[in-house]
């Protein structure tokens, strides 16, 4: 099931949703997918993209936390671990299971008897990893690698003080912003609505008795101007680090608050040479700050930094400070006769907010790194304010539990009474999975069998089926209807995208913008600089289909251009 190009109608909008959820990151989309899927009539509104907030910059991993056990946070790592069996199962495709190897030195903070205590309660709050799992996602017990062994397997590695290392897996989510789209177009193929691109603005609403009553938002398109009223029996604010914003047109007290930290990852070479490496490594350096390097797309992905922003700044932005940052812990972790990592070794970065729940003697400049990842929902009736939820905090991996919380929980207050069908998210994968709880690789080969008789080579056959699972027969289709939509988009970075997935982008994905292509619908935009050549052929094949004349087309892409070496420079270059 597709996003339709145009959305959703004026007819459409008109209605009365039974929710209006706010915010198209996983935990929106989340709550989104659990709605509809019980039958309630759903929109999900946003001021970007879906995963254009933090949902795409994460770490890329579905996962327990281990780091978390140092918290005491039982709870968030025990529930992100049951999440992590569902989520893997649900979508096989997008997800590989990942060996992490945590380093100990002789200096290591925690020391190596701690962090092995921590690997095995990490392992045995994991006891159902593997049920209903196929060979593929299984997941074994953690060993340790005595020295020598791990300096074979990860030989960029500090070899000074270094006793071995604890190695345990977790799954690795290859494109996060593939999979919260799958879980939209789950949402869309069981009759969701949706509004890219389109803030609220504030709510409607009357009083009734002292009390404000929310009859929906408002809104308007950022990209054509028009405004909105639309209206549903209750709204759930799920701005993730926003949330607060979102409340601020109420101008009453609601008891939410949040610390917004900022989190940077760079793609650099690969740490130990090219297809080297293929665990994760997670390395706590002698200052105390942690860094994970994963391989990923032929580089090495490596964060996050997590500073806490300052309140009423909005720059979301990775700086130079961030890149020196990341690049002199992992530097303190390798070994001298490894070459150090230079700001000329990265080729892109990343950078999110961790949407975290402000406690009380927790103010601005609060330890982010040890707050808990767990999520609160605010009912805002406690506050005078009817038919209206938010979601605080929460991570990637929880977010679908979190909105089988919140769809339970309307269902006990607002929505009471309201027929539902029975719906079970956890054992339905996404609507462009290929089977539940099946290895891919058999999939992915038929997938580059079928691309080949096309004439596409293996590699990008399976490029399309895991981003694409059995979508990948509509790119097909197009190529077969259009050969010259089998051409590569660029040659840069080892990329694999074909011109046929920037068509399906603006025609089935819901792509508003060439952002939205380039960086959440295809994978050129995450693995390195986007030439200006190159962006004018996406702009060639999805502008058209948005309605640009060839004017239009080469003014967007200068636009983009410009837009992405702005923010480029600022990592690469002090002020
Ligand atoms: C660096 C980093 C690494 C991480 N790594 C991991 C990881 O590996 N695994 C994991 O499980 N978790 C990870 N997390 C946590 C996880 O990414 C977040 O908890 C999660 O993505 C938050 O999702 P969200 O939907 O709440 O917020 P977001 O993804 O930010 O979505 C909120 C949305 O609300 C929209 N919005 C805001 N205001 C308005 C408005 N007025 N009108 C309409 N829309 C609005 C925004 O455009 C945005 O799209 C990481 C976080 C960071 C920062």
């Amino acid at each position: 099931m597709s996003l339709p190009q145009q959305g959703p109608s004026p007819t459409d909008l008109s209605q009365v949703f039974d929710v209006i959820v706010i915010g198209g990151g996983i935990t929106g989309v989340g709550v989104a997918r659990e709605a509809v899927g019980r039958g309630l009539r759903t929109l999900l509104v946003d001021r970007g993209d879906f995963g254009g907030g933090t949902s795409a910059a994460t770490t890329k991993y579905i996962h327990g936390g281990i780091r978390y056990l140092e918290q005491y946070d039982f709870g968030v790592v025990r529930e992100s671990l049951r999440e992590r069996r569902i989520l893997a199962l649900g979508a096989p495709h997008l997800v590989h299971q990942t060996q992490f190897i945590m380093p100990a030195w002789r200096w290591s903070k925690p020391s190596r008897a701690l962090m092995g205590a921590g690997v095995a309660l990490y392992d045995a709050l994991s006891f159902d990893r593997n049920r209903g799992a196929p060979a593929s996602l299984r997941i074994p017990h953690p060993t340790w690698l005595g020295k020598q062994r791990l300096v074979q397997q990860v030989p960029w590695l500090d070899t000074d003080g270094l006793q071995g290392g604890f190695a345990y897996h977790d799954t690795l989510n290859v494109h996060p912003e593939r999979l919260l789209l799958a879980y939209v177009k789950s949402a869309a193929a069981d009759g969701a609505s949706f509004l890219t691109h389109t803030e609220v603005t504030g709510f409607a609403q009357h009083s009734d008795r002292g009390n404000v009553v929310i009859d929906g938002v408002t809104a308007r398109d950022c990209l054509g101007g028009v405004t909105y009223t639309l209206r549903a029996r209750v709204v759930v604010n799920a701005a993730g680090p926003w949330i607060d914003r979102v409340l601020q047109p109420l101008s009453r007290p609601l008891g939410v608050a949040v610390n917004r930290s900022k989190g940077v990852h760079v793609l650099t070479r690969p740490l130990g040479g090219p297809g080297r490496v293929d665990a994760a490594v997670f390395a706590r350096a002698k200052s105390g700050k942690h860094v994970i390097v994963s391989p990923w797309m032929g580089g090495s992905f490596i964060g996050p930094t997590d500073t806490a922003l300052p309140d009423g700044s909005d720059a979301v932005v990775a700086d130079a400070d961030d890149v020196d940052s990341i690049l002199t812990t992992v530097n303190s972790t390798m070994n001298p006769g490894e070459r150090a990592l230079t700001v000329d070794d990265v080729v892109a970065t990343t950078v999110g907010l961790r949407p975290l729940i402000r406690r009380g003697e927790q103010g601005d400049g609060g330890n982010t790194y040890s707050a808990s990842r767990r999520h609160e929902l605010y009912h805002h009736v406690d506050r005078g304010v009817t038919n209206l939820w938010s979601i605080g905090g929460g991570k990637w991996t929880t977010a679908r539990a979190t909105g089988k919380q919140m769809v339970d929980a309307l269902l006990k207050h607002e929505l009471r009474g309201v027929p539902t069908r029975r719906f079970d998210s956890e054992r339905s994968g996404t609507s462009t999975t290929f089977a539940w709880a099946q290895d891919a690789a058999p999939f992915l080969a038929g997938v580059a069998s079928a691309a080949g008789a096309l004439g596409l080579d293996t590699a990008t056959g399976e490029h399309l089926g895991r981003l694409y699972g059995t979508e990948y027969a509509a790119i097909i289709g197009l190529i077969g209807a259009q050969p010259g939509l089998a051409r590569r988009i660029t040659h840069d970075h080892g990329c694999l995208d074909v011109l046929a997935q920037a068509v399906y982008a603006v025609t089935h994905e819901g792509a508003r913008t060439l952002d939205d292509v380039i960086d959440r619908r295809l994978v050129v935009g995450t693995l390195g600089p986007v030439s200006r050549a190159t962006i004018g052929v996406i702009a060639d094949v999805a502008g058209p289909l948005w309605g640009w004349d060839e004017e239009r087309c080469g003014r967007e892409s200068d636009a983009e251009f410009s837009r992405r070496t702005t923010l480029e420079r600022l990592w690469r270059t002090h002020t």
